[in-house]
């Protein structure tokens, strides 16, 4: 039988932070298999289709690929392809010549700098055009295994929503989810930040969505501070 303090304490409105342990075991259980949705066969291949993903969506980055791969298959051979032939296969995505002079900028750095060849390395990797510290995470983490939290869209809101940062700077961000995942496990982000971030992002697409987040079927409503509330 609740106590009339028992009672008090579950009527509360609910404040901090999600337990981000709960919130990491619960993710992974609901997304199992989680990984990154863009087609890809080798650490050339990710690179080139993040850097395309920027304002659209995987599936659509998905689907001008196999040509453009078709076309032209390593870094060599897209730094000399022509700017206006590749701009026709990548149209689609919205910013044509824009994404052209990108990628083929990215594969001439990396046939100037790396003998074609993507390097495992973060400072390396931002140095290369068109490239961040987003980008470069999500290629070290989901190609070379390393664990590292990529924040993009999604990461942001869901890190907001479940009350771990208040930041809208992606790289505070970040430093907030290790701080928080640190605070609610052993003093240690054991958590692989690599699966975090794409559980985060499946979720923000699936369940907790940026105008319309389907809280009532969300495995993590009773410990997020937003719930029913955005
Ligand atoms: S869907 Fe609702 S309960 Fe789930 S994480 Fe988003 S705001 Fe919180």
């Amino acid at each position: 039988m609740p106590t009339s303090t028992s009672r008090a304490a579950a009527e509360e409105p609910r404040v901090g932070p999600a337990d981000a342990a709960v919130v990491a075991s619960r993710l992974a259980a609901v997304h199992v298999g989680a990984r990154t949705e863009l087609d890809h066969r080798d650490a050339f291949e990710l690179l080139v289709a993040t850097v395309l993903s920027a304002q659209t969506t995987d599936v659509r980055v998905n689907q001008v690929t196999p040509d453009l791969f078709a076309a032209w298959p390593d870094a060599a051979a897209l730094a000399g392809a022509d700017e206006t032939t590749v701009t026709e296969v990548v149209r689609p995505l919205g910013m044509g010549p824009t994404r052209a002079r990108r990628i083929i900028g990215l594969a001439r750095g990396l046939v100037a700098d790396h003998d074609g060849e993507v390097p495992d390395d973060q400072a390396a990797l931002e140095a290369l055009p068109g490239v961040g510290r987003k980008t470069a995470h999500v290629l070290r983490g989901a190609w070379f295994g390393h664990s590292l939290l990529a924040v993009d869209t999604h990461v942001g809101r869901l890190a907001r929503r479940l009350g771990w940062t208040t930041s809208s700077d992606p790289r505070t961000v970040e430093e907030d989810v290790i701080a928080r995942l640190a605070a609610d496990g052993d003093g240690s982000p054991a958590e692989d930040l690599t699966l975090l971030g794409l559980r985060l992002i499946l979720h923000g697409r699936r369940v907790c969505t940026a105008r319309a987040p389907r809280c009532g079927d969300c495995v993590l409503a009773d410990v997020c501070p937003s719930a029913g509330a955005v």
